[in-house]
């Protein structure tokens, strides 16, 4: 089912969008929880982590390296930053639509106490 992030990447809804490519669109999280606080997301529609298959091998990987590049050009790539894909409900997912959680700009906790 069509979500708010396929009519973000089909033009039908606005966002902050920072980059984008055959591949991913990339755009700020409405709802940032630190300074940089971007959604990397494939323009095709998948729905979690559990749907990728053999076929988004490339995809996945792109993901990765399109948030390292942004975070080079964010210039917190030497500070740090957290990747996080959030699967399914105990896993905090709120749109089933993959995407990456870019986050930094600030300390972050530990994953066991931290947001
Ligand atoms: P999840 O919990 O599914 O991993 O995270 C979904 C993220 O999408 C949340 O951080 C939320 O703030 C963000 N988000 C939800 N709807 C929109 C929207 O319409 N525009 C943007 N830019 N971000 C959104």
């Amino acid at each position: 089912m069509s979500t708010i992030f396929s009519q973000i990447v089909a033009g039908e809804v606005p966002a902050d969008i920072v980059y984008r490519d055959e591949y991913v669109t990339c755009f700020k999280d409405i709802n940032p929880v630190a300074p940089v606080h971007i959604l990397i997301i494939p323009n095709k529609e998948i729905a979690t982590v559990n749907d990728l298959t053999e076929v988004d091998q490339m995809l996945a990987g792109h993901m990765v390296l399109t948030a390292a590049r942004l975070a080079a050009e964010l210039r917190i790539d030497e500070s740090g930053y957290r990747l996080v894909m959030n699967c399914n409900q105990e896993g905090g997912q709120i749109v089933y639509h993959l995407h990456m959680h870019l986050i930094g700009g600030r300390q972050m906790g530990s994953i066991s106490g931290g947001k």
